[in-house]
């Protein structure tokens, strides 16, 4: 990697702003997870233990660009210092970057203090929009800038691209972990290179199944995303979730992978239902074999079967969304087989994607994969082979 980190630059006696995702799940202002927190604390440390001082920033949840509330990170304050072990100061002001901010940096920064949280840095409506004057205030406050919020990356917002302006950034443990094994994926991958899709719907994958047919040996399509291509081949999907507008691409899709000789497999057969529940009272169907009134909830056995073959031999593999309605316990069996293929064979594996992460923990697979990304849209992004603008503002080496 390129990219400087944490590890290249000195913290002795320095500031480092730090953004950090502290977006954590809230219930009544009660933090219900703090895996986040946990999360951020070896950036943290690495940083104390070097002799910096650490003023974290972060956005929580989505208030409209003013000071609001039910979105106050002193909760998150509290949580960090009990987890630190350390005073953690609360810069509570609801400009973020205001007079008062400016003057608790000022004491925190002569104290025996060493770490300050900031106040929800989308408390300011040029957080999100890269513009004004805020990205100018939070550097202010530091000598150098770490990144550390991956889940951000695919996004140029003041407190993560906005800054590198006035400070020199770099990448914090979390970010270099995520960059690292997401870039080995695409970094002269180990063959075959087989990528796993699925989940709701084609037209959110449609970028990452165009860079992966550039790149893979052999593409698996499971999931309601599979029911488009299928209808594209001209069989009839019943009620199932079809993207009428999407079909043309589809076929599309399905030819340049001919082009680029790689393998594009869809399901042989599905389980299906005429209503949209848990049920037992499922059908298998052949593709050719869905009634009008039936939808597809999940890859039959045969599917299963096709997609373990290609999945045992595989030396590379990156999946994304889930087989089926992997929520119903009836539908889980796809996403099921599949995760346990991957956990089986000796691939490098990487799994992106929200509810395909989900899926794969509680299956207890967590650790025989390679690489879990925490990244939703970020991941999605770096899949479709885009530059993140939070990676890509960093300091080269
Ligand atoms: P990820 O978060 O891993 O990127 P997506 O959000 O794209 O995955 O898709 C996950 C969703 O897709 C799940 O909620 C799952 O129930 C749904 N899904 C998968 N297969 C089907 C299907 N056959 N019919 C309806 N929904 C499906
Ligand atoms: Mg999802």
């Amino acid at each position: 990697m390129n990219k400087k980190t944490i590890r290249d630059v000195s913290f002795q006696n320095k500031t480092a702003l730090v953004r950090v995702d502290y977006n954590v799940p809230l219930e009544n202002g009660v933090i219900t997870s703090d895996k986040r927190i946990t999360a951020s604390l070896p950036t943290i440390q690495a940083i104390l233990d070097d002799g910096g001082k650490v003023i974290l920033c972060s956005h929580l949840g989505r208030p409209k660009g003013e000071a609001d509330p039910q979105f106050s990170l002193k909760p998150v304050a509290d949580k960090l210092s009990e987890l630190l072990k350390l005073p953690v100061v609360f810069a509570d002001d609801d400009r973020v970057t205001g007079q008062k901010a400016d003057e608790i940096v000022k004491a925190f920064k002569q104290s025996e203090n060493k770490v300050l949280l900031l106040q929800n840095t989308r408390f300011r409506a040029e957080e999100t929009k890269n513009a004004g004057d805020f990205a100018k205030e939070l550097a202010a406050y530091g000598d150098v800038f770490v990144n550390d919020a991956f889940g951000t990356a695919h996004r140029a917002h003041s407190s993560n691209v906005g800054v590198c302006a006035y400070l020199e950034g770099v990448l914090g443990l979390l970010m270099e972990k995520e960059v690292t094994m997401l870039s080995k994926v695409f970094d002269n991958p180990r063959r075959p290179f087989v990528a796993v899709l699925g989940g709701a719907k084609v037209s959110d994958k449609i970028g990452v199944v165009k860079n992966l047919i550039e790149k893979v040996d052999t593409i698996l399509v499971g999931g309601a995303m599979a029911y488009t291509f299928l209808k594209a081949q001209g069989y009839a999907m019943g009620k199932s979730l079809v993207e009428e507008d999407k079909v043309d691409l589809a076929r599309e899709l399905m030819e340049e992978a001919k082009k680029a000789n790689v393998k594009f497999l869809l399901p042989l057969d599905i389980k299906t239902t005429t209503v949209f529940e848990d049920t037992k009272e499922f059908a298998l169907r052949k593709v050719d074999g869905l009634r009008e009134n039936e939808m597809g909830m999940d890859i039959g056995e045969e599917t299963i079967a096709l997609f373990a073959e290609e999945l045992k031999d595989a030396k590379t593999v990156v999946w994304n969304g889930p087989m089926g309605v992997f929520e119903f316990e009836h539908f889980a069996e796809g996403t099921f087989q599949v995760a346990s293929a991957i956990a089986e064979s000796d691939a490098y594996s990487v799994v992106g994607g929200g509810d395909s992460a989900a899926a794969v923990k509680k299956l207890g697979f967590e650790n025989r994969i390679s690489h879990i990304s925490t990244g939703g849209g970020a991941t999605l992004e770096f899949l479709e082979g885009i530059e993140l603008p939070g990676i890509a503002a960093m300091s080269e080496k």
